[in-house]
């Protein structure tokens, strides 16, 4: 699974900024609202020293690493849902996205303009959620109107589309966000079509400032007071970014002097990891050695299917060793040899750091 991270936030918050941290994407970053028109993208292979450790012992020709895909988006004001600003352009890109990381200003900066008077970064995100849900409400009124139509030619009791999607328009309009529990596999599924973008997991992004790398200032203490540490990570994007560009044999330096022990880049993965569920394995065939993201929980033939349909169709078992394993004994033959290679089927649940290759038939 490649993971699509969007970025959100109010105008001159420093998403750019951001993603030229996270991605070195060289987006442009300047001081007036709606100067990252277009959706700017950046792909980021996930820092894995597993994987690394694995190519010295496996040697195989190729090795891919998980990725991940940053896209700024662009245009999210107060009345961005009615067509403000560059409107309703923006939430085709946020739809598209698995996660929403939500940046927040929290530096101060007399040359920076604010689109409102202060630094408020609970204020901001109302504003934010408040755009997101007015645009989810649109769409599902429209999907009503639809449903509407077709419930004409149905029969009361077969009318449980119309009324789930008028449980989740009555939960919208209440600034209530609307989640999979509960739900049966046909309403989750719809839940799924609608891609709502108030039900997309939130990574709340704090932009410190240089000054507070580590968030010790009012408006970041604020923040994580509210939101909780769970769903934060305090990153100075405009630090970061310098940090990003630095000679790697200059960056230990300049993180001992912002106080900071990973760049951004690697703590933000995390965060999304964490907050995802999402575990990292590898497969290693025919002298190809990968790196693949999934949710935890996710069945071994349900994560073949990620790599192709067919895998997932044909799906006859999974030969599986672990990292540890292999990290241990450093070669598959001495795995093998200790009985530490496994043959598992279908109900099989991948583990984080398996080393697997699928037996399928096509
Ligand atoms: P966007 O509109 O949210 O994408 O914001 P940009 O990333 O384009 O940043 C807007 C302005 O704020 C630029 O001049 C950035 O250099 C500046 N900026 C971004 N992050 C910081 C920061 O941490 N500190 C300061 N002082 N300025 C920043």
């Amino acid at each position: 699974m490649a993971l699509n991270v969007g970025i959100t936030g109010l105008p001159n918050v420093g998403k750019s900024t951001l993603l030229n941290a996270l991605a070195q994407a060289g987006a442009e970053a300047s001081n007036y609202p709606f100067c990252t028109i277009d959706c700017n993208r950046g792909v980021v292979a996930v820092p894995d020293t597993r994987l690394e450790e694995l190519a010295v012992i496996l040697k195989p020709d190729e090795v891919i690493p998980s990725h991940i895909t940053y896209i700024d988006i662009a245009g999210l004001v107060e009345g961005a849902s009615r067509g403000e600003g560059l409107g309703n352009r923006f939430l085709h890109h946020v739809r598209e996205a698995d996660v929403l990381a939500h940046v927040l200003r929290c530096f101060e900066d007399t040359n920076v303009s604010h689109v409102h008077t202060g630094i408020d970064p609970v204020g901001d995100l109302e504003i934010v959620e408040t755009e997101l849900f007015l645009a989810d409400l649109e769409r599902v009124e429209k999907w009503i109107e639809k449903e509407k139509i077709k419930a004409k030619a149905l029969r009361k009791g077969e009318r449980s589309d119309l009324e789930f999607l008028e449980t989740v328009k009555g939960k919208i309009s209440q600034g209530a966000k609307v989640g999979h529990e509960g739900l049966n596999e046909h309403e989750s599924g719809l839940l799924k079509e609608l891609r709502l973008l108030t039900s997309k997991p939130v990574i709340i992004v704090l932009n410190s400032g240089e000054e507070a790398p580590r968030g010790d200032n009012g408006a970041c203490k604020a923040a994580v007071d509210h939101f909780g540490g769970n769903f934060t990570i305090v990153i100075s994007a405009r630090l970061e970014k310098e940090l990003a560009e630095l000679p790697p044999g200059e960056r230990k330096e300049f993180m001992r002097e912002m106080g900071v022990d990973a760049q951004a880049k690697e703590r933000f993965i995390e965060k999304c990891h964490d907050l995802l569920g999402l575990i990292r394995y590898y497969t290693a065939v025919n002298l190809k050695l990968q790196a693949w993201s999934v949710a935890g929980g996710t069945k071994a033939p349900a994560a073949a299917g990620m790599i192709h349909g067919d895998m997932e169709k044909g799906f006859i078992r999974a030969r599986v060793m672990s990292f540890e394993d292999l990290s241990k004994y450093r070669s598959e033959n001495e795995v093998q040899h200790r009985g530490l290679l496994r043959t598992e089927g279908h109900d099989y649940v991948i583990r984080d750091g398996d080393v697997v290759q699928y037996l399928f038939k096509l």
